[in-house]
């Protein structure tokens, strides 16, 4: 039987802004559409400072950790992680210390999501790509006997709070899409949402699965291929299992992933893309950053273009967040 996922005892803190609306894009649906209607989700609008993504996960993440004791975060991501700069912020809201594991260059001025970070109090140590691609464990645990020392008690939280714990937060954004669907009447419909870490695919494929909606959901990947996320969202979705329905889910589970918008790499994107961001901007209000939403708003409109949508006539697109991530490449936007 396919487990429900409202009476699944999983405890949670409130701390995004929710239910996000489902808004039309109507020049976008005529610009781009072919006859399809296009949606964005607002979930850029789930906090200001907090917003994205990121907050539906740690409202659970953060729930478990003090759950178990927990005084400190640890966790990681890029220089200009949002994951990071959300937790950053909920921790200080919930009284707690932060520490981050960054990736990149130490930044004269801190720009976006780093100014955040320091705003918030986290704690920050920036290491070289190498540094961390080879000792990230090593990192987290030399940070953890560092708090430990003081008597603090760490919970460390992975890349993007994606495990089978932050999984809850877009299963739990399905519930929220059954009912927008139910009033905007969509009977079909494509998901599309950028996928980095592969949690907000995971929660989103198995939520659409849990609470039955009528949809195929995309990611359009940042970074790595499909491959990566086919294991990635997989795995993810077994932890969830393991965890709250003792191993034994039932439904077959087959993400999607489009890889071909990656383009010169994370954090990096083409002119294409940020004439995108303009034209967004302009077009809709609607504010695209150039590290995750404006690539899969990029993705979405090529598949539409080529007919890869065509078997409903609805496209959702899953605003993630990011736009502090917009500031720190404001040059790139001189186009
Ligand atoms: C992290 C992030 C994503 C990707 O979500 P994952 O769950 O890590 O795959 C998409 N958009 C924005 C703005 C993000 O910050």
């Amino acid at each position: 039987m396919t487990p429900d996922p409202a009476i699944i005892d999983a405890p949670r803190l409130s701390l995004a802004c929710l239910p996000t609306p489902l808004q039309p894009l109507e020049r976008v649906s005529q610009r781009y559409g072919r006859g399809r209607r296009v949606w964005v989700k607002r979930d850029d609008l789930s906090g200001s400072v907090l917003g994205g993504n990121k907050i539906r996960k740690l409202e659970y993440t953060l729930a478990h950790a003090r759950d178990k004791g927990c005084d400190t975060l640890i966790t990681c991501g890029a220089v200009q992680s949002n994951h990071c700069r959300a937790t950053a912020l909920a921790g200080a809201q919930l009284g707690m210390q932060v520490h981050l594991i960054l990736r990149g260059e130490e930044q004269a001025v801190p720009d976006g999501n780093l100014l955040l970070d320091e705003l918030a109090g986290a704690a920050i140590s920036i290491y070289s790509t190498k540094e961390y691609q080879q000792k990230l464990p090593a990192l987290f645990a030399h940070w953890d006997a560092h708090y430990q020392a003081q008597g603090r008690r760490c919970w460390h939280i992975p890349t993007g709070a994606s495990d089978g714990i932050g999984l809850w937060g877009y299963i739990n954004a399905c519930a929220e899409l059954k009912q927008d669907f139910k009033q905007q009447g969509i009977e079909r419909a494509h998901i599309v949402c950028a996928t980095g870490s592969g949690g907000t695919q995971a929660g989103l494929t198995l939520g659409a699965a849990l609470y039955d909606l009528p949809v195929k959901v995309w990611g359009v990947a940042v970074c790595d291929d499909a491959d990566y996320f086919q294991r990635k969202v997989r795995s993810d979705i077994a932890q969830w299992s393991e965890r709250y329905c003792d191993g034994s889910l039932p439904l077959p589970i087959a993400p999607h992933t489009l890889d071909s918008y990656i383009g010169p790499g994370y954090g990096k994107a083409g002119t294409a893309v940020f004439a995108l961001i303009r034209e967004m901007a302009a077009l809709e209000g609607i504010v695209l950053d150039p590290v995750y939403t404006a690539k899969a708003f990029y993705g979405m409109v090529q598949e539409l273009a080529q007919g890869r949508f065509d078997d409903a006539d609805d496209v959702v697109f899953i605003h993630t967040g990011g736009v502090f991530g917009l500031f720190p490449q404001r040059d790139s936007l001189r186009i």
